[in-house]
């Protein structure tokens, strides 16, 4: 039996990373702070544990978006990469989107989702929370 394994980056291809063995959690966050960082009406993230992850080429610049949040992209072609804050230690979440393969891990709840924009709609049955979702 062999660990998936997931490999992904930014558009420019300076950063390059691999994540290893299946993800805590993977979501899709309608919160408007990630709607700002990404420009995009909601972002799909695979949350890892920190050992999983290792960065192959570059490395993100961060961003406070929040205090104890850290916002990683590309300084160069902007794209999302990771996002990691105080409140989860020891995790970090790779937007899927930065995949090199997207359809490998599919979201399996959406959260936030009070603050999802009135005209987006997923044809899921997935659970809606409706702030950040209780998980262990
Ligand atoms: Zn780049
Ligand atoms: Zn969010």
């Amino acid at each position: 039996m062999t660990e998936p394994s997931f490999e992904g980056g930014c558009q420019c291809g300076a950063i390059r990373y691999r994540a290893s063995g299946e993800p805590v959690m993977a979501a899709i966050c309608h919160c408007a702070m990630c709607r700002r960082a990404n420009a995009a009406p909601a972002v799909a993230w695979a949350m890892f544990q920190e050992s999983q992850v290792a960065f192959l080429s570059g490395a993100p610049t961060t961003y406070a978006s929040s205090p104890g949040a850290r916002r990683g992209f590309c300084p160069t072609c902007g794209t999302q990469i990771s996002f990691a804050a105080d409140y989860i230690p020891g995790l970090i979440d790779l937007t899927i989107g930065s995949l090199d393969h997207p359809d490998q891990l599919a979201p399996a709840l959406h959260y936030w989702d009070s603050k999802r924009l009135p005209w987006v709609h997923f044809a899921d049955d997935l659970p809606k929370h409706p702030e950040f979702p209780p998980f262990d």
